[in-house]
């Protein structure tokens, strides 16, 4: 930004009247012989090339042309603020810019070529179910993924070993065809993949026996899957370069593993905390005492308190699930202390809670308690919540 800018229509070599026509005959001039693709690895004519590139964007379109002429660089320099609404040309794909004339340009080898080049394959996905406990400690699994593989037996260019692919003749090998439309505003060009050799030029005569021409085999692989303690349910696991081939030396895509956890039969997650109930007998409830607690690290001792209500909620700190960032950062355990009341008792039993009831109920006297569903409600409410 900060080097003096050459005039848009010095780059292009043509006058401040010049039609469009003429714009647009310079620029490809220009365009052909300073293409990066005509001069691999030449810094000054990639700079011509995008020099003249930019000129054309500004000179080819009739009101970035009229901002232009009225107020030169400045109109597309946010920072002037010459009302013009500055524009950024460090972002633009000037292939979309010159993209109607590129065409005819290099017949469309240009753009082929472009797309010829490395790419990146795509990514494969797979799924992986383990335990909770695992989820919560992190474990290795093996999964079997079918992963394509360049065919060794023709080197993936898919063609017999001893014969090569021919030269598609729909395009002539561009892997492109460029088909010409006249509209109401002139000549349209457009650039389609060529059908018959999907955009490769190639075509495919005597098929390679182990590929069927495709260039790639799959087979089935293990895959070792290294689980972080914390996982949840949902969450994917990218294993870098295990996904489709690249094309033309690209690299391999990722194969992303998405985890599913199963439940538990005491304990629930909800982000890192685990949550679960446990009974107490009234008894336990009333007097106080030593409770054994299932936790995700086993069993633990914990102390109630006498008179310990149904419905309490206690936290063992640290005893949940391990945060992925840290796995010595744990979330918490919450349980939850109910009373549990028997359906059926023993005939033993039974005398020793009409005694009990005689001892705590202070409503006793001439009436025998128990026996009186309305009583029993009343009595229930006197006593807040127990029984
Ligand atoms: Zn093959
Ligand atoms: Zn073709």
């Amino acid at each position: 930004m900060a080097e003096q800018k050459r005039d848009y229509y010095e780059v292009l070599g043509v006058s401040k009247t010049s039609s469009d026509d003429e714009i647009k005959k310079a620029y490809r001039k220009l365009a052909k012989k300073y293409h990066p693709d005509m001069n691999p690895g030449d810094k000054e004519a990639e700079k011509k090339f995008k020099e003249a590139s930019e000129a054309y964007a500004v000179l080819s379109d009739a009101e970035k042309r009229r901002q232009y002429d009225q107020f030169g660089h400045a109109a597309f320099d946010g920072s002037a603020g010459a009302g013009a609404g500055g524009f950024d040309f460090s972002g633009m794909d000037m292939g979309d810019i010159f993209g109607d004339i590129f065409g005819d340009l290099f017949g469309g080898g240009g753009r082929s070529r472009n797309s010829n080049g490395p790419r990146r394959g795509a990514n494969l996905r797979a799924t992986v179910r383990i335990s909770f406990e695992e989820a919560v400690f992190g474990c290795e699994k093996e999964i079997e993924i079918v992963l394509k593989d360049e065919c060794t037996k023709c080197n993936g260019t898919g063609a017999k070993p001893g014969s090569s692919p021919v030269t598609c003749t729909k395009c002539g090998g561009k892997g492109k065809i460029v088909y010409t439309t006249q509209s109401l505003f002139g000549t349209m060009q457009n650039v389609q993949t060529c059908p018959d050799c999907n955009g490769s030029g190639k075509i495919i005569v005597d098929k390679c026996p182990d590929c069927h021409g495709t260039g790639y085999v799959s087979s089935k692989k293990r895959i070792s899957v290294s689980i972080p303690a914390g996982i949840d349910s949902g969450q994917s696991i990218r294993i870098r370069e295990k996904g489709e081939p690249g094309v033309n030396g690209g690299p391999r895509g990722d194969l992303l593993v998405e985890v599913y956890v199963s439940r538990h039969p005491i304990f629930e997650r909800r982000n890192f905390d685990l949550y679960s109930t446990v009974s107490m007998t009234y008894a336990q409830a009333v007097l106080g005492g030593e409770l054994r607690i299932k936790t995700i690290d086993g069993e633990v001792a914990y102390d109630i308190a006498p008179g310990t209500p149904t419905d309490t909620r206690i936290r063992l700190k640290g005893k949940g699930v391990p945060s992925l960032r840290d796995k010595n950062t744990r979330g918490d355990h919450y349980v939850n202390l109910v009373v549990d009341v028997p359906t059926s008792v023993s005939k033993e039993a039974q005398e020793a809670l009409r005694h009990f009831d005689e001892l705590t109920s202070n409503s006793l006297k001439n009436n025998s308690g128990l026996a009186k569903e309305e009583e029993k409600t009343d009595k229930k409410k006197k006593k807040k919540g127990f029984f």
